[in-house]
C-alpha cells in the first residue's frame, strides 16, 4: 500500500517509514525522536498554542479546522481533568493513511499526543482505534510500553514534574464512530450515537471534560512543527493551508498508493506525476478528491490545488484525503450506488432523514442501475438528498446526500442513459447484489 517514493514526495510525516525497524523506539530515538517532547517542555502552553496556529495545521481527520485555534478554545482555569483523544477511528472509504501513520511511526503519533498534553494541561490520553484494526491496537500497545520503559510517559517526563499517560481503546467497527461526538460516546461505554452540541468537547468532551480531539495524522505533524518551527512548516504548503498530508490515491491509476505531497498540491500532477496517469492510457472521467463523502469533480474541474480552500471553492472536499480516481468506464450511476449502499449500512438510525433516506436512496439507485428507473426517478434522488442535507444530528447525513447530488447534476446523461429498461452501459451483464 505504501509505494516506493516518488520524487515529487516531500517527507515530513513519512520520513522515517523506510528505515529498518521504523517502527521500534529504538530508531525512533536515533532520528530525532522525543527531541521535540523535549523541547515542548521548556514551552509555556501558549507557545506551544501559537507555534501550532502559526503553522496552519489544520485537522487532516476531515473537517480541516484550525488545530491550535481548536486547542486554544480548552478553558485554562477549569478545574475538572483534560483529556487528549485520538480518533483513529479510520474507516472513510478511500482513506487508508492513519493505519499506516500507526503501523510504521507509532512514537511519532505518541510524541504529537504527549506534546498536545503538555499544550492543553492534559495528564492522560486515549487512542481510540478502529476495531477492526486489532493488529494496530497491539502494535500500538507496544510502542506505548517501550515509552514507558524509557520514560517518556508516566510521571515526571525528562525531569520535568509533569506526567502524561496513554492508552489505546478499541472501537467496535462502526463508521458513526469517526464522529467526533459518537467517538466519545462510544469510548465512554455507551452506544456510538452523536451528541448535541454546543457544547464541544473542548469544553465537554470525554466523561464531560475538556478534551482536545484530533486525527492521528494532526497528532503525527506536531513534533516536526514543534522541532523545526512553525515557519518550516507553513512554508511547505498553501497560504493557510500549512505542511504536507498523505493522500491515498487509488482507483484507476497505474500507481496507486498513499502519497505525502504538499498541501496546495495540483490534482492533475498527483494522477499523472505521482500515480503514473489513468491505467490503461483510458480518459479521465471523474475524481472523488477526499473520500466517499466528498462530492465528485468531473475531469475538467480537476486542474486544482489540493488543499482545502481550493478544494471547498471547487464545490468539494478535501476531506480525509482519499483520492478516488474514475476512468471513462466508469458508471457514475453504479458509483453513486457502491456509496450509498455503504451510508445506508452505516447509519446508525439515530434521526430519520438519514435513517429512512439512505435506505430509499439506495432502493432507488439499485433500481435505476438494473434498468427499471423512470425520469422522475432522476427528479427524485436529487430531491431526497436535498431534504436530507443540513437536517440530521451528525454529518453522516449530509456525507450521503453530497456525493449523491453531484453525482446526478453533473452525470444526469449517464443517469437517463439506464432509463427504459436500458442495461447498464458501462456494465452489459452486472446487476449489483443489493446491500
Ligand atoms: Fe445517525 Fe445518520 Fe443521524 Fe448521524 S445523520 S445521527 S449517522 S442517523
Amino acid at each position: 500500500m505504501y509505494n516506493s517514493p516518488s520524487p515529487l514526495e516531500v517527507q515530513v510525516l513519512t520520513r522515517r517509514f523506510r528505515l529498518p525497524n521504523s517502527h521500534s523506539i529504538e530508531t525512533y530515538l536515533q532520528n530525532d525522536g522525543y527531541k521535540a517532547v523535549e523541547k515542548a517542555l521548556g514551552m509555556s502552553q501558549e507557545d506551544i498554542i501559537n507555534e501550532v496556529k502559526a503553522s496552519g495545521l489544520r485537522g487532516r481527520g476531515g473537517a480541516g479546522f484550525p488545530t491550535g485555534m481548536k486547542w486554544g478554545f480548552v478553558p485554562r482555569t477549569s478545574p475538572k481533568p483534560k483529556y487528549i483523544m485520538v480518533n483513529g477511528d479510520e474507516s472513510e472509504p478511500g482513506t487508508c493513511k492513519d493505519r499506516l501513520l500507526m503501523q510504521y511511526d507509532p512514537h511519532q503519533l505518541i510524541e504529537g499526543i504527549i506534546i498536545a498534553g503538555q499544550a492543553v494541561g492534559a495528564e492522560q490520553g486515549y487512542i481510540y482505534i478502529r476495531g477492526e484494526f486489532r493488529y494496530l491496537i497491539e502494535h500500538m500497545d507496544r510502542a506505548i510500553a517501550e515509552a514507558y520503559q524509557r520514560g517518556f510517559l508516566g510521571a515526571n517526563i525528562f525531569g520535568s514534574g509533569k506526567t502524561f499517560h496513554l492508552a489505546t481503546h478499541s472501537g467496535a467497527g462502526a463508521y458513526e464512530c469517526g464522529e467526533e461526538s459518537a467517538l466519545l460516546e462510544s469510548f465512554e461505554g455507551k452506544r456510538g450515537n452523536p451528541r448535541i452540541r454546543p457544547p464541544f468537547p473542548a469544553v465537554a468532551g470525554a466523561y464531560q471534560c475538556p478534551t482536545i480531539l484530533n486525527n492521528v495524522e494532526t497528532y503525527c505533524a506536531v513534533p516536526s512543527i514543534i522541532l523545526n518551527g512553525a515557519a518550516h512548516f507553513a512554508g511547505l504548503g498553501s497560504p493557510k493551508n500549512g505542511g504536507t498530508r498523505l493522500f491515498c490515491l487509488s482507483g484507476h491509476v497505474n500507481k496507486p498508493g498513499v502519497y505525502e505531497l504538499p498541501m496546495g498540491f495540483n490534482l492533475m500532477r498527483m494522477i499523472n506525476e505521482v500515480g503514473g496517469g489513468v491505467r490503461g492510457g483510458k480518459k479521465l472521467k471523474a475524481v472523488i478528491p477526499g473520500g466517499s463523502s466528498c462530492p465528485v469533480l468531473k475531469a475538467d474541474e480537476c486542474d486544482l490545488a489540493m488543499d482545502f480552500d481550493s478544494v471547498a471553492a471547487a464545490k468539494s472536499m478535501l476531506g480525509s484525503g482519499g483520492v478516488v480516481v474514475m476512468d471513462e468506464d466508469t458508471c457514475m450511476v453504479k458509483a453513486a450506488l457502491r456509496i450509498m449502499r455503504f451510508y445506508a449500512h452505516e447509519s446508525c438510525g439515530w434521526c430519520i432523514p438519514c435513517r429512512e433516506g439512505t435506505t430509499w436512496l439506495r432502493k432507488l439507485l439499485q433500481r435505476f442501475h438494473d434498468g427499471m428507473g423512470t425520469k422522475s426517478d432522476i427528479v427524485l434522488i436529487g430531491d431526497l438528498s436535498k431534504n436530507m442535507l443540513g437536517r440530521t444530528f451528525c454529518p453522516l447525513g449530509d456525507a450521503a446526500a453530497m456525493p449523491t447530488i453531484a453525482f446526478v447534476e453533473k452525470f444526469r446523461d449517464e443517469f437517463e442513459a439506464h432509463l427504459d429498461g436500458k442495461p447498464c452501459p458501462y456494465e452489459k451483464s452486472s446487476k449489483l447484489v443489493a446491500a
